[in-house]
């Protein structure tokens, strides 16, 4: 009698695990919060959506080439929210877009300007569009910061999520002046996900309460051991991985290869269900826009 009242609870503990009800008739589920498709093939999409990928986010980028004209943001937003998002679909994948003039392409004067007034009027409402992003910093300077807080105060006024691109050299620095804006103007650290941390960065993104990304990329940014150890260091809360695949030698499939290397390494299912899936899914649905559930 008692063994069979102990079984009925554990049953019912188990089902109460939001972890649990997401997963428990699959193998692996995953999330990309941060992938530009604009740069990549078909045969990606193909692979991606064999790997378990279910969602991505795709934020703003730069393009490869200076844009000579308002009109290039204007097609590039349009082009993500209605054309890959039907590229996507036809692959078994959902997309979401973050719109941004993005740390590169802010120092360029009138255009960044120009930019920034038809996203804020004609695109941040759009279908789909999930967040303000990529912003922040590129090289650091003034103009970068011009343009980065202008879009704060956007996401700030309207409700909205921001992604913050933590620069590829002197991310401390980057986030030693991020601090200072975020201190004059009391922005919700939950609706802001810092991506691109290191061992340099995550301590702090955690400890201001932000979300945090880890893009494993290879050469450049993180290896999957690298994001282990940071997990077994910092725990999962909060962390998402992402691949950042771009114009560069990058893989599409890097959240599911961390998954798979975490596997290896003895990592907690649940760790890994959270950096993988979970977390992304938690900060995107923040968004009335999100309209995607697992
Ligand atoms: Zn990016």
């Amino acid at each position: 009698m008692f063994a069979i009242l102990a079984f009925l609870f554990n049953c019912l503990s188990l089902l109460n695990n939001k972890y649990f009800i997401y997963f428990y008739n699959v193998m692996s589920r995953f999330f990309d919060p941060h992938i530009h498709m604009y740069s990549r093939t078909t045969d990606d999409y193909e692979k991606m959506s064999l790997s378990g990928i279910e969602v991505i986010v795709q934020p703003s980028f730069w393009l490869g080439s200076p844009r000579t004209s308002v009109g290039t943001f204007v097609d590039y937003w349009e082009h993500m929210i209605t054309y890959e998002t039907m590229r996507a679909q036809n692959f078994g994948i959902e997309q979401f877009v973050c719109i941004s003039v993005n740390p590169k392409e802010s120092i360029m004067r009138p255009l960044a300007f120009e930019a920034t007034g038809i996203m804020e009027k004609e695109f941040v409402n759009r279908e789909r569009v999930v967040a303000v992003g990529e912003i922040g910093y590129n090289i650091i300077n003034d103009l970068e910061e011009e343009i980065f807080v202008k879009q704060l105060e956007l996401c700030k006024r309207d409700n909205l999520l921001a992604m913050i691109h933590l620069p590829h050299i002197d991310k401390p620095k980057a986030m030693d002046k991020m601090r200072r804006i975020f201190d004059q103007n009391n922005y919700e650290f939950n609706n802001i996900l810092i991506d691109h941390n290191t061992e340099e960065t995550i301590q702090k993104t955690l400890d201001w309460g932000a979300w945090a990304g880890l893009s494993v990329y290879p050469n450049t940014k993180l290896s999957p051991k690298r994001v282990i150890d940071i997990v077994n260091r910092y725990g999962s809360n909060r962390i998402m991985v992402n691949s950042a695949a771009d114009w560069g030698i990058s893989d599409p499939l890097s959240v599911p290869l961390t998954a798979r290397e975490m596997r290896k390494n003895n990592c907690k299912r649940e760790d890994i269900d959270k950096v993988t899936f979970f977390n992304a899914y938690e900060f995107f649905k923040q968004s009335k826009k999100f309209t995607w559930s697992p």
